[in-house]
């Protein structure tokens, strides 16, 4: 679902991605891990093409993330097409990024109405329908200063699900809440997995990384120090800047 090759990403004279490799097989969890500034974020947003990489082949379920390719030549992508292929890709931030004037349930049917052009009365019934998956159907009229930052959070998910993506992306999503309201979003997260969405996930939640997660890759300085297993890289980290990182957080 996912093959990065050589990934290279710079701002100004600041090269951040210095070549990252990796690999997320269709209904993979693959949890990504690794110090402030390695890097994470602005690989996830590579994947979403919010940002162009310098160097490297990005692909997304066979699509090449930000080229067409012509013969032997590639094309930068124009921004129609950029939406295009951002469209199969859900995104979860650390921040829940709501619209403050709208209702979750409206929040939810935002995207199919205005992207995709679907009817009002068939969002609105998937949005509900969402929202239920979620959690959170006795929120549905609810406005996002009324719920709390982990249902926020849901809200969010439910929003991101929407669009159907292939791949969801989750950049931290449990590090700006409360610690009791951790588990709920890690709970709606843990069923999409068992439903065999593709996720990959930034987390400082271990446990999470451990019994849901197929794969675990530590991100250190732009690269991929290692990966594998989540039980054997957290058991048995086979580098030392693994091993340091490791006996900080767990
Ligand atoms: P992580 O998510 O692992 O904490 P990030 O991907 O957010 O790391 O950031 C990696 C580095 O890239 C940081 O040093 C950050 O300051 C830098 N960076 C990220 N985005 C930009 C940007 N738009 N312009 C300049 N530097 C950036
Ligand atoms: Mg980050």
């Amino acid at each position: 679902m996912v093959r990065a090759e050589s990934v290279h990403k710079s701002f100004g004279a600041a090269h951040i991605l210095k070549g990252i490799d990796l690999q997320v097989a269709p209904r993979e969890v693959c949890c990504l891990i690794g110090p402030s500034g390695s890097g994470k974020s602005t690989f996830l947003r590579c994947i979403n093409h919010l940002e162009q990489i310098n160097a490297g082949r990005l692909w997304v379920d066979g699509v090449l993330i930000g080229y067409r390719q012509h013969g032997d030549k590639l094309y930068e992508l124009r921004d129609r097409e950029v939406a295009a292929t951002r469209r199969d890709i859900g995104m979860v931030f650390q921040r829940f990024n709501l619209f403050p004037h709208m209702t979750a349930l409206e929040n939810v049917m935002e995207g199919p109405v205005q992207v995709k052009r679907e009817s009002r009365a068939a969002a609105r019934e998937r949005a509900g329908a969402l929202l239920e998956r979620v959690g959170l159907a006795d929120k549905a009229g609810s406005y996002p200063s009324q719920l709390s930052g982990g249902q926020q959070q849901r809200v969010a998910i439910a929003r991101a699900l929407a669009m159907e993506p292939k791949l969801m992306l989750f950049d931290e999503p449990t590090s700006a809440l409360d610690p009791e309201l951790v588990g709920d979003v890690l709970d709606v997260m843990r069923g999409l997995a068992e439903d065999g969405m593709t996720m990959i996930v930034v987390t400082h939640e271990m446990g999470f990384a451990r019994e849901v997660g197929d794969s675990l890759v530590f991100m250190d300085d732009g690269v991929v120090v290692e990966s594998g297993r989540p039980r054997e890289v957290l058991a048995d980290p086979q580098h030392e800047r693994t091993r340091a990182f490791l006996s900080k957080v767990l």
